[in-house]
């Protein structure tokens, strides 16, 4: 058995947060490789170690002096490695890097010092052994990751070891190092554990998993405590944002079970996510996993006589929109009319010359915008079984006077989406845990 563990930057912000860490990665045998982020906020007006990476950089291009930068980072890790009373030698690791800085150093490769600092102190306080990820995590030249050859590396250098290795970069075919985008240590960990073939990636952070509903609008949601991938898709599309979006598909392609846990919180079992479950491990029998939303959505409406039998009107459309750098997010039609979800904001810059090719191009009956639309997804496996689900959820929201704009439900019947006025979004919500998740 292997598992691979992620720890966040709020776990690793200073000593007391590496103990924890020391402690969930002893009391499991199994728990043998572990990326790290670099350490994240001690409290709430602290700084991590990455923003000040970034902050550093932008002195030294603007030619500012990033003396007090680069002292909080140097004692913000010295003074960990002090306290837990370890050996490794990290000021001259800081000299050399202090002269790359005042030579030139890229954004990259400095902002990436967070994770490796962090890495080597905890495989010090670990006993593990130390592996950059810049030895195994290769990048193609169009940025996108180069997983049969990373894979392949990984495997050979790790064999039966446990190792720390450092999350959010690696290199590019010239040896360059390269990020991810933020929050790109989740994405190291999904590529370590899809290259050992783990059985399990933990990937720890300071929640205890996905939350039922968004607790600024439902008075403490439920933890989900299982999810499939494409539940998860599902919500985190629309809204619920935990994990790095890219972090899913090196672990789903592998069939890898994927656990959020809390540092802080270890015996919590958090959220397990996996391809699928069987009927019997259903530890309730409630129909919706999980709700999510957002605001600010506007539906462009479109309608014209015939409409339905004109061919190809939908695409001629679409590539009206296309060609504006507008994504349509749902697409409930009718007979005759054509209607497109857009994000406002986003849509917002092009909107009438967007209208006005429309109306030029197929000269309809009427366009229609209704704007300040708050979208809300229903989201659960278990609703493609069961009759009658949607109704329940319609009467439910009519009885509380919410007046549904729109109605979509896809193909696999797997969520139910309405559209409602911004000022019924968070009472839609609401309704919505209170009828069917309480
Ligand atoms: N340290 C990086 C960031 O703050 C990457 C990560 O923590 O995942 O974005």
């Amino acid at each position: 058995m292997l598992k691979v563990l992620k720890f966040g930057g709020s776990s690793m912000a200073d000593e007391t947060q590496y103990a924890k860490v020391k402690a969930i990665v002893d009391a499991d045998p199994d728990r043998k490789v572990v990326v790290v982020s670099a350490a994240g906020k001690r409290f709430k007006d602290d700084h991590k170690i990455t923003d000040l990476l970034y902050l550093c950089h932008a002195h030294k291009k603007y030619g500012v002096s990033c003396d007090e930068i680069w002292k909080m980072i140097c004692d913000r890790y010295i003074s960990v490695r002090d306290a837990l009373g370890l050996s490794t030698d990290i000021e001259s690791e800081f000299a050399v890097l202090r002269e790359k800085i005042d030579s030139g150093i890229s954004e990259d490769e400095l902002v990436s010092r967070g994770e490796y600092f962090s890495a080597r102190l905890m495989a010090d306080y670990l006993g593990f052994e130390f592996v950059d990820a810049a030895v195994w995590l290769k990048f193609n030249l169009d940025g996108s990751v180069n997983e049969d050859e990373s894979y392949q590396t990984l495997k050979k250098i790790v064999g039966g070891h446990k190792v720390v290795i450092p999350g959010f970069y690696g290199v590019m075919p010239d040896g360059a190092i390269k990020t991810f985008t933020r929050g790109g240590s989740d994405i190291t960990g999904a590529l370590a554990a899809a290259a050992l073939d783990a059985d399990v990636y933990e990937n720890w952070t300071d929640v205890s998993g996905f939350l039922m509903a968004d607790p600024r609008i439902v008075d403490n949601p439920e933890t989900i405590k299982q999810i499939t991938y494409s539940e998860l898709r599902e919500l985190s599309y629309i809204g619920a944002q935990v994990l790095h979006e890219q972090t899913i598909f090196p672990v789903r392609e592998k069939k890898i079970a994927l656990n959020i846990r809390n540092t802080n919180q270890p015996d919590h079992p958090g959220t397990m996510i996996r391809e699928s479950f069987a009927e019997q491990e259903a530890e309730d029998n409630r129909f919706i996993t999980g709700i999510a939303g957002k605001k600010n959505f506007s539906i462009i409406n479109i309608s014209k006589s015939g409409m339905s039998s004109e061919l190809g009107i939908v695409r001629k459309i679409i590539k009206i929109v296309e060609k504006y750098g507008v994504n349509v997010e749902y697409m409930p039609n009718g007979i005759d009319t054509v209607s497109m979800v857009v994000d406002s904001v986003k849509a917002s810059k092009c909107l009438y010359q967007m209208l006005g090719e429309i109306q030029e191009e197929f000269n309809p009956e009427k366009i229609h915008v209704t704007e300040n639309i708050g979208i809300v997804a229903a989201v659960g496996r278990k609703m493609a079984s069961k009759a009658g689900v949607s109704g329940k959820i319609f009467a439910r929201l009519g009885e509380h006077g919410i007046n549904i704009r729109m109605i979509t439900q896809g193909p696999d019947e797997m969520n139910i989406i309405v559209g409602v006025d911004n000022k019924d979004y968070d009472n839609t919500i609401r309704v919505l845990y209170d009828s069917f998740v309480k």
